[in-house]
């Protein structure tokens, strides 16, 4: 006979959910796993508002399930960890990023990279192992097998900290990958949003001339004077375009409105690459000449392993390295969302959760 639901999740939990695809989050109670022998149970609390949030809080990639309770950027403190976990005491400072969980059998996992596992779980709006809806991090608790829980180191800030674990290894994973390390590789970075901002922090700390790519002159001053970057290129002007044309070992493109990528192309040197992070809903126009001409690549990346993840959070802390926040409170957390649909947030919304997710 299958279990109940109240079974397989005992325990009472609480959190703010999207009911239906107008995406507006209001109070949800809901239960959590009791904590297996490889699990850690967390407090939560800090969780990043990730722009994911808000296309799934609405449906807009059609795979939502309702009710829907986002957050996969999270930041917690232990509470109670089973007794076969060995990374983890009651108190340390933890994290979860986008993954809960993979097979840990293909080929994939075996190498540290259960972000490619056709298994893999994602931290909310996916079905668990125990064929459950996964809950996220607006949430006041957490459950999570211990191999997908982060070690925070010390010295971080916890709330600024929050948006790394999916903001920060999205941008972190390609840039090691495609040998963009190499002290003085000439880096390009399209669109100073939550994920392009740390993208100039952690390529100009591994030694990379950075230039920010934007289609707003505003941003010049910011991306230079604040975020260090060696230079701004105002993607629409054709002069400052010219002046770029094949010098760029790669480019990490994080828009995720359909644009064109001709321009971006040109300003690789041979054999650079392009690196798409952002995902347009409509596929884009790929001019394969400059392609055959400069064997250039045009590729993707999408988060990273969970020994990279700790990896960045470590060069994080050794750099000092966070994202730039505005910490609200949860009852914000629909204003939030309306601003982050207009791109109005420098860089990245985080939900204090502990001191302001009240049970209703
Ligand atoms: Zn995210
Ligand atoms: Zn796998």
């Amino acid at each position: 006979m299958s279990k109940s639901p109240e079974e397989v999740h005992p325990k009472k939990a609480f959190g703010w959910a999207a009911r239906d695809a107008s995406g507006v989050l209001s109070p949800f109670k809901f239960s959590r796993r009791e904590t297996g022998v490889e699990d850690v149970a967390f407090k939560v609390l800090y969780c990043g508002i990730c722009h994911s949030d808000l296309h799934a809080n609405k449906n807009e990639w059609a795979t939502s399930m309702y009710p829907l309770l986002p957050g996969h950027e999270i930041i917690g403190e232990v509470t109670e960890v089973g007794s076969k976990v060995t990374k983890f005491k009651v108190g340390d400072k933890v994290g979860v990023g986008c993954l809960v969980g993979s097979c840990h059998a293909c080929d994939n996992c075996k190498n540290n990279l259960e972000n490619y596992c056709p298994k893999l779980i994602f931290t909310y709006n996916n079905i668990d192992h125990d064929g459950t809806v996964t809950y996220g991090g607006y949430s006041n608790f957490m459950v999570a097998n211990e191999h997908f829980v982060l070690r925070i180191p010390e010295g971080l800030p916890l709330d600024a900290v929050a948006p790394l674990l999916c903001a920060g290894i999205t941008v972190f994973s390609p840039l090691k990958f495609n040998g963009f390390t190499e002290p003085g590789t000439s880096i390009g970075v399209v669109g100073l949003g939550g994920l392009g901002h740390v993208a100039v922090k952690f390529a100009k700390a591994m030694g990379a001339k950075v230039t920010v790519i934007s289609t707003s002159p505003a941003k010049e001053k910011e991306a230079v004077e604040h975020l260090g970057a060696d230079a701004f290129i105002v993607c629409k002007n054709p002069q400052q375009m010219q002046a770029a044309m094949g010098t760029m070992d790669g480019i990490i493109d994080t828009v995720s409105a359909a644009h064109a990528i001709l321009p971006l192309i040109g300003l690789l040197k041979y054999q650079g690459k392009l690196v798409m992070l952002g995902i347009p809903e409509k596929p884009l126009e790929l001019p394969v000449f400059p392609l055959v001409f400069g064997r250039k690549i045009v590729t993707g990346s999408c988060i990273g392993g969970l020994k990279e993840t700790q990896e960045m959070l470590d060069f994080a802390a050794k750099h000092n390295i966070t994202a730039d926040i505005e910490v609200i409170s949860m009852d914000y957390v629909n204003t939030a969302l309306e601003r982050l649909a207009k791109g109005d947030v420098r860089y990245r919304f985080v939900i204090d959760v502990a001191n302001t997710l009240k049970e209703a």
